[in-house]
């Protein structure tokens, strides 16, 4: 239970949040930028079985791989598309930190 509100709360509540507090000229516009972030589990379509909760997205899906993790860096790193990385960054600390409690259940 605990592990479901972590995952879920990463992935609505820290966009909301950072968004808020980081970009108050447009939070709106922001908030609804750093939410889609979830978008990229998308790539969960391509897996077999779609869903599966004793899987750790991590480094298997591949939106959610090393090298896609290191273009969000890159995304971040430029002012320009600062937010999209940070949106892709967040969806990833969410699932980073499912992974956890996967790993810690065993
Ligand atoms: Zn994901």
């Amino acid at each position: 239970m605990l592990r479901f509100i972590m995952h879920y709360g990463i992935h609505f509540l820290v966009p909301i949040f950072v968004g808020w507090y980081c970009y108050k000229e447009y939070r709106l516009k922001a908030i609804l930028i750093l939410l889609l972030g979830i978008v990229i589990d998308i790539d969960h379509l391509l897996a077999n079985p779609v869903f599966d909760p004793d899987r750790c997205s991590i480094g298997f899906h591949p939106l959610h791989s090393y090298w896609a993790i290191a273009i969000y860096f890159g995304l971040f790193f430029y002012k320009k598309t600062r937010i999209y990385g940070l949106a892709l960054l967040i969806h990833i600390l969410a699932d980073v930190t499912d992974c956890f409690f996967l790993f810690q259940s065993k």
